[in-house]
């Protein structure tokens, strides 16, 4: 499937100069949203993943409907202050100044395999602050998988040596 024809482009968006891969075009398409779901579940059936832990907010998405598939768990890694029990917390850096993730203390059994998803990596920093945080909660990180990747930005050199599945690449 071309899934580039479902990812609308939408120039200046946040900000002038910035490109923005919008995905709501794709979770649109009934086919193309089976697709990514089917082909990241194909991915990891038999990767022994326990918890899927989806990124706010559009690796909810992506994130709840594979945990259902491969019958895994799912966690939410959230901006702070929307969970409500004792959490960790992990302050990365932006182009401009910090953001920060959390993640519930008691969100996984110690050592049990956790795949991190995300609806696009670009320079990578979000998604190694929530690998981070899976660290911090003693989950094994089993890997990360994106719907896109913005290759140009060299996400992967900032992410730990797991297997690391991106469906687009730009
Ligand atoms: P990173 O931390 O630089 O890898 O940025 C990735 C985060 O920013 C992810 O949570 C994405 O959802 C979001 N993001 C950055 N650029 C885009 C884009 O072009 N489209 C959709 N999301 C984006």
């Amino acid at each position: 499937m071309d899934l580039k024809s479902l990812i609308r482009d939408v120039p200046d968006f946040p900000k002038p100069g910035i490109l923005f891969r919008d995905i709501t075009t794709l979770l649109q398409n009934e086919a193309g949203l089976r697709y990514v779901i089917d082909q990241l579940h194909d991915h990891h059936v038999d990767a022994g993943i326990d918890y899927i832990a989806g990124i706010e907010s559009r690796g909810f998405i992506f994130g709840a409907p594979l945990a259902y598939r491969l019958g895994a768990g799912f966690i939410p890694i959230r901006k702070p202050g929307k969970l409500c029990q004792a959490v960790y917390s992990v302050e990365y850096s932006l182009e401009y100044g910090t953001d920060k993730l959390q993640i519930h203390q008691d969100a996984v059994q110690p050592g049990s395999r956790v795949l991190i998803v995300d609806d696009l990596m670009a320079t990578g920093g979000t998604a190694a602050a929530a690998a981070q945080l899976v660290d911090q909660a003693q989950g094994e990180l089993a890997g990360f998988a994106f719907i896109v990747e913005l290759e140009d930005l060299g996400g992967r050199k900032l992410l730990p040596d797991v297997p690391i599945k991106t469906l687009v690449t730009y």
